[in-house]
């Protein structure tokens, strides 16, 4: 349920009305970005009395919450969140793009990489240092060595980090380096992880579970929201059909559908969408035009000898042409891919 007060409403009024709600034993939350102040209900509403509240004085309306999940549901905040990640705002107008390695695999692969990404204006670098492989005989990540190469790509480029994290005791690890924790599609329903990155300050991207619906994933970001990081963006990467000639199914539907069920940021990860290089192009395509705030997308310069996901890695000229193209789209839409601020070129 969501409290709307009356325009002009006190704060005495504001706060009964939060008290009231702390009676009933859920947690009120102010909601952001509206004209007047709107009071969200957080917890189990069944023992509330819509009625009672609606008497108190500064209410104007009630307005139930139909959705499972409140504070990521549009009609709890029906501005878009803005997640900045360094000099990037995800969700904003323009459309931002993040690039790099599916794995740090060395510090030479992952800085000659990151020079090359600087010059094409990629201001957000991927890489993992912890990877959620198939095989326990597959190359697992370098770990924290990884992440120091990535706070490396930061010091030296400018570009802000994103990586991921697997398990609830690497999150303060994981956050000292980066700054925006990657949540696995393997990990989206691991609730301890959630509420574990929810309660640290850094941005957290969330990508779907490969066989989870929107309202899952939008239960999941509620999970990290509901510990008070405000700062989620949701990323649809490919679920899991019938279909096998792609290695997951690209979700187009998703992008649209989202920025209908939440105010946060929607990405799009076309590389494991797909599974392959030679599809990366299109639906990236796809994707801006179906709305999405960004993309995030895997760039290797060598990818035949990529320790990871090779066969969906972008060589580094043909990340050029895509972003090139993602410019062109973006416009024919009104919107452009977010800009190189002036002090980071060179
Ligand atoms: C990745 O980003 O390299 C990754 C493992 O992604 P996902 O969790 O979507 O498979
Ligand atoms: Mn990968």
């Amino acid at each position: 349920m969501l409290v709307v007060m009356r325009v002009g409403a006190d704060n005495a009024e504001v706060e009964h009305v939060m008290d009231r709600i702390r009676e009933f034993g859920n947690t009120p939350v102010l909601a952001a970005g509206t004209e007047r102040v709107c009071i969200g209900m957080l917890g189990d509403e069944r023992g509330i009395n819509p009625d009672e509240i609606l008497m108190m004085s500064g209410v104007d309306r009630v307005v139930p919450i139909l959705a499972p999940y409140k504070l990521a549901s549009r009609d709890f905040q029906p501005t878009d969140t803005i997640v900045q990640v360094g000099d990037q705002a995800i969700g904003g107008k323009d459309v931002v793009f993040m690039a790099g390695p599916c794995s740090v695999e060395s510090r030479a692969q992952t800085m000659e990489l990151a020079a090359m990404l600087h010059e094409l204006g990629v201001r957000i670098f991927r890489g993992g240092a912890f990877k959620p492989r198939t095989s326990p005989y597959a190359f697992q990540g370098m770990g924290e060595s990884g992440l120091q190469i990535l706070a490396d790509v930061r010091e030296k480029y400018g570009m802000a980090i994103v990586t991921e994290v697997m398990g609830t005791e690497e999150v303060g690890l994981v956050a000292q380096y980066a700054d925006m924790l990657q949540i696995g599609t393997r990990n989206m329903q691991n609730y301890r992880l959630l509420e574990a990155v929810g309660q640290q300050p850094k941005p957290v991207l969330l990508k779907r579970g490969m066989s989870s619906t929107l309202e899952e994933l939008l239960l999941a970001a509620e999970y990290i929201l509901s510990q008070g990081n405000r700062n989620v963006v949701v990323c649809e990467r490919g679920i899991r059909t019938f279909e096998r000639a792609t290695r997951y199914t690209f979700d187009v539907n998703a992008i649209p559908m989202l920025k209908l069920l939440t105010h946060l940021p929607v990405v799009a990860d076309p590389s494991h969408g797909t599974g392959r290089w030679d599809l990366v192009v299109p639906i990236s395509r796809a994707a801006v035009a179906a709305g999405a705030d960004g993309l995030i997308v895997e760039v290797h310069q060598r990818p035949e000898e990529a320790l990871s996901d090779g066969a969906q890695s972008l060589r580094p000229d043909r990340c050029a042409t895509l972003i090139e193209e993602l410019r062109r789209v973006s416009r024919a839409i009104g919107r452009d891919v977010a800009q190189v601020p002036v002090a980071a070129r060179g």
